[in-house]
């Protein structure tokens, strides 16, 4: 019989599945995944009767809460009387969507695509990309940061097929500026806010989008509705080239609050726009944002624009300083609302569990997932968490071995 030998030039089941399934078995034996619990008024409640505060949930503002955004979706689900009348939205489709992208192209102030998910939209693009339909007509050659988030990395093997595929190292302008220097045309896939805090150099790369037409694709999800003026996020708010150089993809499911994602696009035509529409993957054939989602974004959108936003961003902000000042992390000081409270190897779980059973969930990441060496209990502040319950889960974090943040520091 033949037996097959992949090539496994852009991605290897093999490894990821070899690496990663023991790290969430054993998080799992010991009670720190697959937690089922039920939500009532910001706690937690597994059925055995556990109540805990999340402490690793990515809906930073608590939108996804909110009583308006929760009334949206069911008005809209009344309003539109379909949950999704399903057809390709080129064929015919329901004003839902044109409503959607008209309310978060003013406040994002782009050309707004939507889709179900940030995944869904950059695996959908970047192919577009790498093949010269979404640019200029030239294929570039793709260049994809080590760090690029995994619906990003995903996307590999399919640009492969249509244009060549690197990887670079985080941030690397040096290498960036070469290959910009030997090929027709570049494009860079990055982060727009990476997950421990870091901004992608806006102002490094605008240089590089000058001198050399480089298209920069940034996935700003990390930033969206919790960074910048009516949420905007880090890319929009300070990249100095917002025209077709910069395409910008941001989930509505963290900060914002709903569901979907949004693709930012300046200065194309309308034909790409229907390129986009017709031949982005599942953006085509699978099913757009349905009613409910489409009416919890157009709330989530107003809420944006008033100054409640502004509050909610500044209790997220009082709420990470309160934690820093509480425990030292590497990210203490930064204005990302992730920390990773340093632990050994062996101690991280037993840690993470003693946490959990004082009435805090944060996550525990170490090796495989991350390098030796840096494991940690991921912890994420939110808005909505009372400077309380940031005071408690500072004392157990402690207690289990955290370092306290000197005081005066
Ligand atoms: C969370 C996250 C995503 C996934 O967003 P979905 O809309 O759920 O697909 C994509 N990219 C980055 C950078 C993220 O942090």
């Amino acid at each position: 019989m033949k037996r097959i030998e992949p090539a496994n030039l852009y991605r290897n089941n093999d490894k990821a599945i070899g690496v990663g399934n023991a790290f969430w078995d054993l998080s799992e034996h010991n009670g720190l995944a697959g937690i089922v619990a039920e939500l009532d008024n910001g706690v937690l409640r597994t059925e055995s009767g556990h109540e805990f505060v999340n402490f690793t949930c990515c809906s930073y503002l608590d939108l996804d809460s909110h009583p308006q955004v929760i009334e949206g979706a069911v008005a809209a689900l009344r309003r539109f009387g379909v949950l999704d009348h399903c057809i390709p939205r080129g064929r015919v489709q329901i004003p839902a969507l044109l409503e959607l992208e008209a309310s978060l192209g003013e406040l994002f102030g782009a050309d707004v695509v939507s889709a179900i998910s940030a995944g869904v939209a950059s695996a959908g693009l970047l192919p577009l990309i790498a093949s010269g339909h979404l640019g200029n007509g030239v294929r570039p050659l793709m260049v994809f940061d080590k760090y690029a988030h995994l619906s990003l990395a995903a996307a590999k093997p399919t640009c492969a097929d249509e244009s060549e595929v690197v990887t670079c190292g985080h941030h690397d302008l040096d290498f960036l500026e070469d290959q910009c220097k030997q090929y027709e045309r570049v494009c860079y896939v990055v982060d727009g806010s990476d997950s421990l805090g870091g901004y992608a150099p806006v102002e490094e790369l605008a240089v590089l989008q000058e001198k050399y037409g480089l298209l920069v694709f940034y996935d700003d999800s990390h930033s969206i509705s919790a960074y910048g003026e009516r949420g905007i996020g880090y890319i929009r708010s300070h990249c100095p080239v917002l025209d077709e150089r910069t395409i910008t993809v941001a989930t509505l499911n963290k900060a914002f609050g709903s569901s979907g994602a949004a693709i930012m696009l300046d200065g194309y035509p309308k034909e790409t726009l229907r390129i986009i529409e017709r031949f982005a993957g599942a953006l085509s054939y699978s099913q757009p944002v349905n009613t409910a989602a489409v009416g919890a974004s157009l709330a989530s959108a107003e809420i944006h624009r008033t100054e409640e936003l502004t509050t909610l961003q500044q209790r997220m902000r009082a709420n990470i300083e309160l934690f820093d000042s509480l425990v030292k992390t590497d990210q203490t000081g930064t204005s990302y609302p992730i920390r990773i409270v340093p632990m050994s190897d062996e101690t991280v779980i037993d840690a993470g569990r003693r946490v959990y059973e004082r009435g805090f969930y944060v996550s525990p990441v170490f090796f495989p997932i991350v390098p030796r060496g840096t494991a940690g209990l991921r912890v994420m502040l939110r808005a909505g968490q009372t400077a309380e319950q940031i005071h408690a889960l500072g004392e157990v974090l402690i207690e289990v071995g955290a370092l306290p943040q000197a005081v005066g520091e």
